[in-house]
C-alpha cells in the first residue's frame, strides 16, 4: 500500500470539490489537496451528461471563483434570447479539466487522482490496478459527494424494461441521424424533470412534429422564469424586485401553493400546465420561450410513474397504454436531486459539502472554503453556514428561502465574508452591485427595500417551514 500526506483529502472532483479547493488555495496559502474521483476526467456528472445539456443558470456565475466561464455575452437568438448565456455540458466539462491543468495543478499544491474509488478512512483504490493509497490527512477530510446528482446515463432505472421495448437516454438522441433505417415513429418522454425539458425541446428543435411526442409526467413542477437570476447591472432592479415580491408574498400566503400561485401571478415562477398544481420544486430555471416551446407537446400522460415498457404497451402505477409502432422510449427519470437529512457542515476532521445558499452549489463551496481558512473553532464556523435541507416536493420552499436568507444575513454582518462576496464572480448581485456603487449608487436604494421585505416574511416562513414538516 502506498502512502500520501496532505491538509485536504476531497473526495469528488466535481463543481463543489473543485470549487471549495479553489477557494481555498487563496485564503490558505498554505494548504495541501489530495483530490480523489473515480471519473477519469474533473467535473464531475457532467462528464456523463447528454450532448446538449446547457447549465440552466447562466454561466456568468457558476464554476470556479478564480476563472470566469464563458464570455458574458447575452444571447441573441434561441429561447434565452436576450438573457445571459448558458454554457453547454461541453464548455463545462472543458472548463474543470482547464481549471484542473491550468490553475490547481500548476499550484503545487493539488495531487489530483482520478479513476480512484474512496473506500472510506482515508484510503483510496484505483479502478484498473487495484493499488490501494493511504492518505495521512492532517486536517481534514471533505466530503463533496453529499448530492450524490444523479443522471440517466448512470442512474439505476425503477422500472423493467421487456425485450422488444426500445429504450434511449437523452445523450443517444443525437446519434440517431447514424441509422436513417431506425428513426422512431414516435417518442416517449419518460419523466417531469428539466432533463425532460431538454429532451422535449431538443426533439421539437430536431424538426419532429409535436403529434409524435408522448410525455409521461408524473408530477408537474415549477420553475423560476430565468429573467429573474440575471447576474448583470441590466438586470438588477428587475432581480431585487422580484426577490422583494417573492419576500412579500412569502410574508401574507396562507399555503406554499398559494405562493407559488401569487409568484406566477408575477411571472416569477412558471408552469408548463396552466391546470395542474405542480407538487414539485428543485429550482430548475427556464426562460417563457422554452416554456412556449414545450407547451407544444399536448400529449402528456398522468398516470404515475412508468412500472413497465413493453414494444406496444406501457404499464404506469396507475393503469396501463399502448403506445404506437416504432416508439421509442426516452429515459429521462433520474432525479439530480436526493433529499437527505443535513449534517452539520464542519465536524472534528471532516466537512461535509452541503447547501447553504439554494441553488448556488459552488458559492456554497466557496464560501465553506473561505469559513474554514478564516475561523477557529467548528463551533464558530458551523454559526456562520448552518445547511439547508432539501425537500424535493414544493413544501421545501419556505424552509429554502427561510435558510438561505438566515445564512445570507450572516455572511452579510461577517466583514470576512461580506467582503469575500462583494468581490466574487459566484454571488450573481455582488457584481452589479460592485458596479453600481462606482457608477450610479442611488440605484442601490432598493437593497434597503429587499433586506426590510426579507426580515417581514420570516414568521410567515417559519410557520409555512414548520407546517411542511409535520
Ligand atoms: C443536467 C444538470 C444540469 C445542472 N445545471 C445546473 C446549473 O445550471 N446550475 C447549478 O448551480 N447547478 C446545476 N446542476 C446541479 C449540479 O448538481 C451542480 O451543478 C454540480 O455540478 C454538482 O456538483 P457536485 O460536485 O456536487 O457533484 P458531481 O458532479 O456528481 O461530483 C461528485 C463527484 O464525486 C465522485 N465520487 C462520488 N463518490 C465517490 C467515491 N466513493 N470515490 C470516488 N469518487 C466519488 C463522482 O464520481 C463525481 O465525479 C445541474 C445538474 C444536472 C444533472
Amino acid at each position: 500500500m502506498s502512502e500520501l500526506e496532505t491538509d485536504y483529502l476531497v473526495v469528488g472532483a466535481g463543481a463543489v470539490g473543485l470549487s471549495f479547493v479553489d477557494t481555498l488555495l487563496d485564503e490558505d496559502p498554505d494548504a495541501t489537496f489530495v483530490i480523489v474521483d473515480r471519473h477519469a476526467k474533473p467535473g464531475g456528472h457532467w462528464n456523463d451528461a447528454y450532448s446538449f445539456v446547457t447549465l440552466h443558470q447562466p454561466s456568468a456565475s457558476y464554476g470556479l471563483d478564480s476563472i470566469p466561464l464563458g464570455h458574458d455575452r447575452i444571447d441573441t437568438a434561441g429561447p434565452n434570447k436576450g438573457y445571459f448565456e448558458l454554457a453547454s455540458g461541453a464548455e463545462v466539462l472543458a472548463y474543470f479539466d482547464n481549471a484542473m491543468r491550468d490553475r490547481l495543478l500548476p499550484s503545487g499544491r493539488v495531487a489530483y487522482y482520478p479513476n480512484c474509488n474512496y473506500l472510506g478512512d482515508h484510503r483510496f483504490e484505483n479502478i484498473f490496478s487495484g493499488s490501494v493509497t493511504e492518505v495521512q490527512v492532517r486536517r481534514k477530510l471533505v466530503d463533496s459527494t453529499y448530492f450524490e446528482t444523479s443522471v440517466p446515463a448512470t442512474h439505476k432505472r425503477q422500472f423493467d424494461v421487456e425485450p422488444g421495448a426500445r429504450l434511449a437516454i437523452p445523450g443517444d438522441l443525437p446519434d440517431l441521424w447514424r441509422r436513417p433505417a431506425d428513426i422512431p415513429g414516435h417518442y416517449v418522454i419518460l419523466g417531469g424533470g428539466k432533463t425532460a425539458m431538454d429532451t422535449g425541446a431538443w426533439l421539437l428543435q430536431a424538426g419532429i412534429d409535436s403529434g409524435r411526442i408522448s410525455w409521461v409526467r408524473p408530477r408537474e413542477t415549477w420553475f423560476l422564469n430565468r429573467e429573474f437570476v440575471q447576474p448583470g447591472e441590466q438586470f438588477f432592479e428587475r432581480v431585487i424586485e422580484g426577490q422583494i415580491a417573492t419576500f412579500k408574498e412569502a410574508a401574507s400566503a396562507d399555503t406554499v401553493d398559494d405562493l407559488f400561485l401569487a409568484l406566477e401571478k408575477r411571472d416569477i415562477m412558471l408552469r408548463l400546465d396552466r391546470d395542474v398544481l405542480p407538487e414539485m420544486f428543485h429550482y430548475p430555471v427556464i426562460s417563457t420561450g422554452e416554456v412556449e416551446l414545450l407547451r407544444r407537446i399536448e400529449h402528456v400522460i398522468r398516470m404515475g410513474r412508468v412500472t413497465r415498457l413493453e414494444e406496444r404497451k406501457m404499464y404506469l402505477r396507475n393503469g396501463e397504454l399502448p403506445v404506437p409502432d416504432n416508439t421509442l422510449y426516452i429515459d429521462c427519470t433520474a432525479s439530480a436531486v436526493r433529499p437527505k437529512p443535513t449534517r452539520p457542515q464542519f465536524e472534528p476532521g471532516r466537512i461535509t459539502m452541503q447547501l447553504l445558499h439554494v441553488p448556488l452549489v459552488t458559492l456554497n463551496a466557496s464560501v465553506t472554503a473561505v469559513i474554514e481558512a478564516n475561523f477557529d473553532t467548528d463551533e464558530e464556523k458551523n454559526a456562520l453556514g448552518l445547511p439547508v435541507g432539501f425537500i424535493d416536493t414544493i413544501d421545501g420552499f419556505a424552509m429554502t428561502l427561510l435558510g438561505t436568507g438566515m445564512n445570507r444575513m450572516r455572511w452579510a454582518q461577517n466583514p470576512v465574508i461580506g467582503n469575500w462576496l462583494a468581490k466574487s464572480r459566484l454571488d450573481p448581485s455582488a457584481k452589479a452591485i460592485a458596479w453600481l456603487r462606482e457608477n450610479a449608487p442611488e440605484r442601490l436604494a432598493v437593497i434597503s427595500r429587499m433586506m426590510a421585505a426579507s426580515m417581514a416574511a420570516v414568521p410567515n416562513l417559519q410557520r409555512l417551514a414548520a407546517t411542511a414538516q409535520q
